[in-house]
């Protein structure tokens, strides 16, 4: 199935309106909440900044750009039909196989006639005498809505840094996670690519394949693993589908929402061979199941180390340069910053069109005319790369004017950083539900299980609502604190604080530094449905004006 070309003013004429909801964003999000609010009989839009839906696979169309959560894992679990039908034709699907994908379910579900296009909401403020939301799109309509839904993504807001002289360029400046329609052709090209987190150690190896020459500038080197992607056997396709449930099953009870054949030994209490063989083992199998060879890698500095040298050591094996071996090996915890899963990542460092430039040790001091200045050289280049990431869980949020009740702004209310109860909803906001929202295991599970089950919770609580004729619900201050007391707890727990991780804001200047998604998939999911079944505690649900349940 191809993209349909959009049409901007069809779609934009639409933007006005008064809907039982909105929903904001058109990713796996969004249009799995489309489908669910329809399902309850009520009216919806759905309003999408992007010329098309997909949302992160519409936009992240850099070389390389693929999943690192196995694609038969990675998809959506709601329809027995749509899993049976579709065919995934490898391990790791590509962005425009996902986008093709994503496409086909805003096709099947004929979801697009509820979705306006190229159209960004600017404001949602809550209007408390009518317990509605108002609306704003950038193309100047109004409009309102019972319940207002953010589906706007994790790592949808990218992140460009602000650099000196970043201007004064002549050449394309291009953003790995805003990256061009058309296709864009390195051939004879000298290309810098700032930043090596997930997307650049995709980007790299296709890009260098192609250009003159590639200057990786890094600032920080990071953990990756060989995906091993390949062509998905049918076989092993029809296998899994004939029982896909168990796979469903399986994932759900792991702690990142997805099979990572989770160990419950120690690291610290098999023998040395033993713990290498099985670290050569998932090594040889690829991908992120790698961190599930012990249970104690996230939580024991020493454990984790055990991991740390064993692909140290690879590194070492696999560039034949030992100075750029060395600077390309991480010094840190394996799995601190989101783990890479790669294709022929270090591999790319023995081509001879490709140059390491080590930023932590000669800083970038500015973009010139014609390239990049460091404090040790000048690299002449024609074009460049960020693949400097998003301004993640709470950027696209921070970018609309959301006001509550009594006008506050949730900006203003994150200024210290996020608070949410279960990451679902905010106290003073109230009829206002996020999806994957920051408190919630999001950026730390397999996304399309979680954005399931937040639609899902949702969806079952607007019809709880509806049922009982029920006009607001708001979390309480209590609930929220609470919860955002026992999300720093588990992490804390862990090693996940001891690093400058976009999980903790540190990679925006001046962000607040708190650990933003919650660890454990398994405990959430029984933690929400504890609160629903139980009349929806920690929110108020109001009846008219009268509290009606807690
Ligand atoms: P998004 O897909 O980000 O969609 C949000 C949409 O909201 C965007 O299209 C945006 O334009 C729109 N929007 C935002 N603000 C506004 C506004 N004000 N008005 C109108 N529209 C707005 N997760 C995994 O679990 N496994 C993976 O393998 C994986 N790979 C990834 C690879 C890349 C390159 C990236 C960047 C992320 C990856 N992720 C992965 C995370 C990924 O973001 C989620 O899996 C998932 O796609 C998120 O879906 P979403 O609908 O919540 O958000
Ligand atoms: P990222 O992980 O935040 O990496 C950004 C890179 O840019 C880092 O190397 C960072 O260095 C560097 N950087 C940032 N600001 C810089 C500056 N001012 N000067 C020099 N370098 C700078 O972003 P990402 O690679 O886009 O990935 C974000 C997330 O998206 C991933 O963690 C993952 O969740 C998801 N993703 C998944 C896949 C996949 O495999 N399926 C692919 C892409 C993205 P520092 O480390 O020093 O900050």
């Amino acid at each position: 199935m191809s993209e349909p070309t959009p049409n901007p003013s069809t779609a934009r004429a639409q933007s006005g309106g008064s809907y039982d909801a909105v929903v904001v964003g058109a990713g796996f999000a969004g249009l799995y909440m489309l489908h669910r609010v329809r399902g309850l009989g009520l009216s919806a839009r759905v309003f999408e900044a992007g010329s098309g839906v997909g949302g992160t696979w519409f936009w992240n169309r850099y070389p390389g750009a693929r999943c690192d959560v196995e694609s038969m894992e990675y998809s959506y679990q709601f329809s027995d039909e749509l899993q049976q039908e579709w065919e995934w034709t490898e391990r790791y699907a590509s962005q425009p196989e996902i986008l093709r994908y994503l496409n086909h379910v805003a096709d099947r579900f004929d979801l697009r006639r509820d979705i306006t296009l190229d159209t960004r909401v600017l404001s949602a403020a809550f209007d408390e005498a009518r317990d509605r939301w108002q609306l704003r799109t950038d193309d100047g309509a109004e409009l309102s809505a019972r319940f207002c839904i953010m589906a706007t993504g994790c790592l949808s807001s990218t992140n460009t840094p602000n650099l000196a002289g970043l201007d004064s360029f002549a050449g394309p400046m291009l953003h790995t996670g805003n990256w061009p329609h058309e296709r864009v052709d390195f051939t004879g090209k000298r290309v810098a690519v700032i930043g090596t987190g997930s997307s650049g150690i995709q980007a790299i190896p296709l890009i260098a394949e192609q250009a003159e020459h590639v200057f990786v500038f890094q600032r920080t080197p990071n953990f990756s693993v060989p995906a091993r992607n390949q062509p998905l056997d049918p076989a092993v396709q029809r296998t899994v589908k004939r029982d896909y449930a168990a796979l469903r099953h399986r994932g759900s009870q792991m702690p990142f929402g997805f099979d990572t054949r989770s160990s419950e030994r120690s690291a610290l209490e098999v023998s040395h061979e033993e713990r290498l063989a099985e670290y050569e083992d998932r090594w040889q199998q690829g991908g992120l199941p790698f961190l599930g060879a012990f249970a104690d890698l996230l939580f024991s500095s020493e454990a984790n180390e055990t991991a740390a040298s064993f692909i140290r050591d690879k590194i070492r094996q696999i560039v034949r340069d030992p100075g750029v071996a060395d600077a390309l090996s991480p010094r840190g915890v394996v799995g601190c910053k989101r783990l890479c899963s790669d294709s022929g990542y270090f591999e790319t460092f023995n081509r001879s069109n490709v140059t390491l430039v080590d930023i932590a040790t000669s800083r970038i001091e500015a973009l010139t005319e014609r390239g990049v200045r460091t404090t040790e050289a000048h690299y002449e280049v024609d074009c460049i790369v960020f693949a400097t990431g998003f301004d993640a869980m709470t950027g696209a949020l921070s970018r609309i004017d959301i006001r509550g009740t009594a006008g506050v702004a949730l900006r203003d209310k994150w200024a210290d950083g996020p608070r949410t109860y279960l990451g679902l909803s905010s106290a003073g906001f109230p009829n206002l539900f996020i999806i994957t929202g920051p408190g919630s295991p999001s950026v730390l599970s397999n996304m399309v299980p979680s954005i399931e089950q937040h639609a899902s919770w949702i969806a079952d609580c607007i019809a709880y609502m509806g049922e009982r004729g029920m006009r607001r619900i708001e979390a309480t201050q209590e609930a929220e604190d609470a919860w955002v007391a026992h999300v720093n707890e588990v992490a804390d727990a862990t090693l996940y604080p001891s690093c400058n991780s976009w999980y903790l804001g540190a990679n925006i200047p001046g962000k607040p530094r708190v650990f933003m998604p919650y660890l454990g998939f398994p405990a959430y999911v029984q933690k929400c449905g504890e609160v629903a079944a139980r009349g929806y505690e920690g929110f108020v649900v109001t009846c008219g004006s009268a509290p009606a349940g807690t």
